[in-house]
């Protein structure tokens, strides 16, 4: 069995039937790219895996274990928000930390969590500094640092990237290979850019109105897009 599995995934808001039985299975370790236009259904999918968006039929396994029904909180899964998602008034170090303060985790255990994601996320120097006190890229790198703590079983990202400008945008995703290559962790990762896409997946999902089109290595989609609606999402004529 796979480590994430998920088995005829429907969404329904209202009439609008969002996701349309999706089936997908993800293998330890690999980092997944949801791509497809706006509206074709990423963050509800992402949001279903999360645990943020009610599944209305269907199944999720992580790891063995059916997570369908599980609160958010259970799922042992972390959801990297924008970087404006941040507490304002909390230093680097409170921001990261949260999460496990929350839970009571013991203040050593903390100190070293913490110590080992700042220098993964070059932060070490910055960890008493609030985030209107850092750029933008080390506001997204806090971000993540505040996921990779909780040292979950998978990390969702929703278009990271989308707050950051063009150069910004380019040096961040480098991080992120770099950051997935260090820590091997299972990444699922939703853009609505092809170039985001094919140079950061394992396998990219192409998304379109609800259904998944196609599932592939970039250099299957390139060489072997399933359709005319992959062929021109991800830019090779056909
Ligand atoms: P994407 O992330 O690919 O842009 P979404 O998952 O946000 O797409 O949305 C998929 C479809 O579901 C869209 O038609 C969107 O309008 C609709 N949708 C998303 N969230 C809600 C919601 N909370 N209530 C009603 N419709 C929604
Ligand atoms: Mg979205």
């Amino acid at each position: 069995m796979s480590f994430l599995q998920l088995k005829g995934v429907e969404k329904y808001f209202g009439e609008l039937r969002a996701i349309k039985g999706v089936n997908l299975s993800i293998e330890k370790g690999e980092f997944i790219v949801f791509v497809g236009p706006s509206g074709c259904g990423k963050s509800t999918l992402l949001r279903m895996i999360a645990g943020l968006t009610e599944i209305d039929a269907g199944s999720l396994q992580l790891d063995g274990r059916d997570i369908t029904k599980l609160p958010s909180s259970k799922r042992d899964l972390a959801m990297v928000f924008q970087s404006y998602a941040l507490y304002p008034h909390m230093s680097v170090f409170d921001n990261m930390s949260f999460a496990l303060r929350l839970a009571n985790v013991d203040k050593a255990v903390i100190q070293e969590k913490v110590t080992r994601a700042a220098q993964i996320l070059n932060l070490t120097n910055y960890l008493q500094r609030t985030p209107k006190e850092l750029s933008g890229g080390q506001r997204q790198r806090v971000a993540i640092g505040r996921a990779i703590v909780r040292a979950p079983k998978v990390f969702l990202f929703d278009e990271p990237l989308s707050n950051l400008d063009a150069a910004l945008r380019g040096q961040t995703r480098v991080e992120i290979a770099q950051l997935h290559r260090e820590l091997g962790a299972t990444t699922i990762y939703v853009t609505h850019d092809q170039v985001e896409a094919m140079t950061l997946a394992d396998r990219v999902v192409v998304l379109r109105d609800g259904q998944i089109e196609q599932v592939g290595s970039p250099l299957e989609l390139y060489d072997r897009p399933a359709n005319q609606f992959v062929a021109q999402f991800i830019g090779t004529p056909q």
